[in-house]
């Protein structure tokens, strides 16, 4: 293995794999075949046995400035060896003041106020309390139900688990919050397929929203959250007026949006946010992943000034959200989010966005034809190639795809019955080519 500076006990291989318990991994197969990686750079993964692997899902959806960015290695250097810890309860320290303002800078008009978080998965489950609370501090207390998507992904914490919408991902936790419903997701082979960014059809799916609010009436409902793009679930792009029906909805109603950015935030549309990208501004923005390039676990909610202010009402000695993490803006996660945006911006790569965007959408659409691509939808840098799904078997095929591309050279994930990409923003065109002729190839030789 190439010696990538790592501490001797990291780097040497390990001798017993049963001990750790994978998660999302069928760790059976995973330890009969073990699949490590020991050092990244740029848009590369090197793997134990010595190989380069072109990353195409940014790590997991997060690397977006690509590996091992000097700028974000040497500030989470230079503030391990300074100060390792402080709480953030009723103390701080300067670089989580300065993050959130830069945050909030990059965030739409508004949405100013930014709550730190560890995960995704926590930033879900703080925005869905923060609606809720803000509800009841408001005097509003029976607005407690959650509207979530087909298909969504908001994390594993209970409260994302219970908005959204992979039947596999919920199956085995019940019982979920029960102040739930759900709208109908935007996929429909029938008149989106191959639709190129946004699909043109399925606006009208938003008005779902005035059903739900029928059925349970505006007053019992705190929150409709969704991801602008939703991610896991296959890559779906919001069809044209669909996010924008939903705003007018919520509005009109005195619910709040919640826009979980996990995927979306931090350049993924080529624009800081999707909120930005799209033109329509949420109550609150869930974010993490791109946060800090994936280098250290953190994320956050960014609130509209409205959200905030409504809980800054009581005795000013008095906590106004009972609600905070030990690791709530980890001073290393601040270092990281900092160099990151300074990352994003000295590239340029908020700036490049729709150039590299419009590169992507040309590539991965030279795979329509090829053998068992019934869809190709992208937005931004994201993309799913969606295949037939194989009878008695879904995801197989999708699954034996992924594998052959890691055999030759491409870091590609699976999710159902679709291929799904997500490189980091430093792609070339060069390398977009070496990403699609590599799917082509495995699709070539997959049954
Ligand atoms: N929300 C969305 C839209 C995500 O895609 C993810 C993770 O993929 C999460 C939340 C959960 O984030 P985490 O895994 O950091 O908890």
């Amino acid at each position: 293995a190439p010696d990538a500076g790592f501490a001797p006990d990291a780097r040497s291989a390990p001798n017993d794999l049963a001990p750790y318990w994978m998660p999302f991994s069928a760790n059976r197969a995973f330890k009969a075949d073990p699949r490590l990686f020991v050092a990244a750079d740029g848009m590369y993964y090197t793997t134990a046995d010595g190989r380069q692997v072109l990353d195409a899902m940014a790590g997991l959806w997060c690397v977006n400035a690509g590996h091992n960015q000097p700028r974000i290695v040497r500030a989470i250097q230079d503030q391990a060896a300074r100060m390792d810890y402080v709480s953030s309860f009723q103390m701080s320290h300067p670089a989580a003041f300065v993050l959130a303002e830069r945050i909030a800078n990059l965030a739409p008009a508004g949405l100013d106020r930014v709550f730190f978080t560890n995960s995704g998965s926590e930033a879900v489950d703080t925005a869905l309390k923060i609606a809720r609370a803000y509800h009841k501090v408001r005097g509003d207390a029976n607005r407690v139900k959650l509207i979530g998507r087909a298909k969504a992904y908001h994390g594993m914490g209970f409260g994302g688990l219970s908005v959204a919408g992979i039947p596999r991902h919920r199956r085995d936790f019940g019982p979920l919050l029960g102040d739930v419903d759900h709208l109908p997701h935007t996929h429909d082979l029938a008149h989106n397929a191959f639709s190129r960014g946004q699909p043109a059809w399925g606006a009208h799916l938003a008005d779902e929203l005035e059903n739900i609010v029928q059925i349970h009436d505006a007053s019992t409902i705190a929150a409709v959250i969704v991801e602008p793009v939703t991610g896991s679930g296959g890559v779906l792009p919001p069809p044209v007026g669909y996010l924008e029906r939903l705003r007018e909805i919520c509005t009109r109603h005195g619910i709040l949006l919640i826009f979980d950015e996990v995927i979306t935030g931090f350049g993924r549309l080529g624009a800081p946010f999707a909120s930005n990208a799209l033109g329509v501004t949420p109550d609150m923005i869930t974010c993490a992943k791109g946060m800090t390039n994936g280098a250290v676990p953190m994320g956050g909610v960014i609130a509209s000034t409205a959200v905030y202010d409504a809980f800054m009402t009581g005795p000013e000695a008095a906590v106004e959200l009972m609600h905070g993490y030990t690791y709530s803006g980890h001073p290393l996660a601040c270092a990281a989010g900092l160099a990151t945006i300074e990352t994003y911006e000295q590239e340029g790569l908020f700036d490049r966005g729709p150039e590299i965007c419009a590169a992507w959408e040309e590539a991965v659409h030279q795979l329509k034809g090829a053998p068992q691509v019934r869809d190709i939808r992208n937005i931004g840098l994201l993309a799913a190639i969606e295949l037939e799904s194989r009878d008695g078997a879904p995801g197989a095929r999708a699954g034996e795809t992924v594998n052959r591309c890691f055999d030759d050279g491409v870091l590609v994930r699976v999710a159902g019955d679709n291929l799904v990409l997500s490189p980091p923003l430093i792609i070339t065109p060069d390398q977009m080519g070496q990403v699609v002729d590599t799917i082509r190839t495995a699709l070539g030789e997959v049954a």
